[in-house]
């Protein structure tokens, strides 16, 4: 079958460009410039506000503009218009289409939980506060609507998500390797993170299950920030002594530095009940497989 991606040419939408082409998905990518097909895409089409789904079984969206800047007022508006504004766009789509996708796969973030301490978070969970929680908060509702068309809508929360070329593990790699790394803050904030290659694969796996709506997409086993900074110290074989105060993170980075001061006790409940089996479910597994070039 046919397979929609938009965002295809992003982090995560190339990995699952590579990983759905050689399960036999012919791949049709959407992207707002022009480009050649090849890399596991048949079909580049061009993202606009009235894209054309002709012809898929699947629509997966893996589109935003990053948060790892400075949270000025103009971007906040290109967060939101690339989140929520883009969902409505495809779910605009799916309204005038004849023949709909049957599957919606929304990639939203654990960020939907909030702050919250050491409560454990599995998919019934309910939403935090916050502005990324408000954020993912109507990324889904936008998403949520395609369901009254009879679309089978899975809403992805991802966790920070290590992978080779990945912006979490190549400035955390840059870091620690010159010996700034260090925890955040106190460094008690659970981080739920997931290795690109069990992304990807939860969500092919998914597909194939009778299964609609959320899917905390994080490794089973979730990190403190200060275990994490201690984990990856030692695959990099660097000390750690680094500390960074909430002071110093909110001073320097504004409104990201709530991302990563959060906490959040995310369990890949419903991945795990529905027998997927992570390859990297531990860190340092997932370490072990990173250090590596
Ligand atoms: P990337 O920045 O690598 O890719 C995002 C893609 O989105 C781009 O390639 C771009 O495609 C497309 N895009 C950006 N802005 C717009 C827009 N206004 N309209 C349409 N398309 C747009 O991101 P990632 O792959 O890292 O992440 C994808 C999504 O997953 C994001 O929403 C992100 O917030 C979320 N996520 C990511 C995590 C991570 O650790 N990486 C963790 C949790 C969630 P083009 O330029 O070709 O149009």
């Amino acid at each position: 079958g046919k397979m929609g991606i938009v965002g295809a040419s992003g982090f995560i939408g190339a990995e699952l460009v590579r990983q759905a082409s050689i399960a036999g998905w012919e791949i049709v990518g959407y992207s707002r410039s022009a480009r050649a097909p090849g890399d596991g895409v048949s079909e580049w089409r061009e993202w606009s506000d009235d894209p054309d789904l002709s012809g898929l079984q699947v629509i997966v969206n893996l589109a935003g503009e990053g948060i790892d800047k400075r949270w000025t007022e103009s971007r906040k508006k290109r967060f939101r218009e690339s989140r929520v504004g883009v969902v409505d766009t495809i779910v605009g789509a799916l309204e005038r289409e004849e023949q709909r996708p049957g599957v919606f796969l929304n990639g939203t973030a654990v960020g939907i939980y909030g702050d919250r301490g050491d409560e454990l978070l599995d998919e019934r969970a309910a939403f935090g506060d916050g502005y990324l929680a408000e954020l993912c908060r109507d990324w889904e509702k936008a998403a949520d609507r395609a369901a009254d068309l009879g679309v089978r809508v899975l809403q992805w929360r991802t966790g920070v998500v290590f992978g080779h070329g990945g912006a979490a593990w190549t400035k955390m790699r840059a870091a620690f390797s010159l010996g700034a790394g260090g925890r955040l803050g106190k460094g008690g904030q659970w981080m739920p993170w997931i290795h690109l290659e069990d992304l990807v694969a939860g969500m092919l796996y998914m597909l194939g299950e009778d299964y609609a709506g959320p899917v905390n997409s994080c490794a089973p086993e979730p990190e403190r920030n200060r275990d994490l900074t201690r984990k990856f110290a030692a695959a990099l074989k660097r000390p750690a002594f680094m500390h960074v105060p909430a002071w110093a993170l909110k001073l320097v980075l504004g409104g990201f530095a709530e991302s990563l001061l959060a906490s959040q006790h995310a369990v890949p409940k419903v991945l795990l009940e529905r027998g997927f089996k992570f390859r990297y479910p531990t860190l340092e597994a997932a370490l072990s497989e990173l250090v590596v070039e």
